[in-house]
Parts: structure tokens; C-alpha cells; sequence
């Protein structure tokens, strides 16, 4: 009754990897039903101005690409 066969260690291993991947899957779903109840984070507004020299529209506080001018 409680000799070894292989087929036991077979059955017992594999009964262990089931398991052990059946975890798997729960913790990830776990982690993406998380991830999805997260809030997701705001888009600020930004300003933008009128370059005074090209008239092209950039942000405030950051000099015009276009023209390389400090706006
Ligand atoms: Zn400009």
C-alpha cells in the first residue's frame, strides 16, 4: 500500500505543477482585476501662448521650438 511506484511519483507531480499553475493564474488575475480598478491618472491642462515672434502656439514656461526663441 505504501510502496513507491513511479506512477505515484508521476501522479503526485503532476497533481503539484496543477496546482502551482492554477495559483499562477489566480494571482495574475488578481494583479489585472487590480490593475483595472485603479484610477487612471488625469491629463492636466496645459497652456498654451502665441509665440510672439512666429505666432506658432507653445507651451507656457517653454521657449518656441520652431523659432528657437525664449517665448
Ligand atoms: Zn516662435
Amino acid at each position: 500500500m505504501f510502496g513507491f511506484s513511479l506512477t505515484k511519483i508521476l501522479v503526485t507531480i503532476l497533481i503539484v505543477v496543477a496546482v502551482w499553475r492554477v495559483f499562477g493564474m489566480v494571482e495574475r488575475y488578481r494583479a489585472m482585476a487590480k490593475t483595472a480598478d485603479a484610477p487612471k491618472p488625469q491629463l492636466k491642462a496645459m497652456d498654451f501662448h502665441e509665440c510672439p515672434r512666429c505666432g506658432d502656439y507653445v507651451a507656457k514656461g517653454v521657449g518656441c521650438p520652431k523659432c528657437k526663441g525664449s517665448a
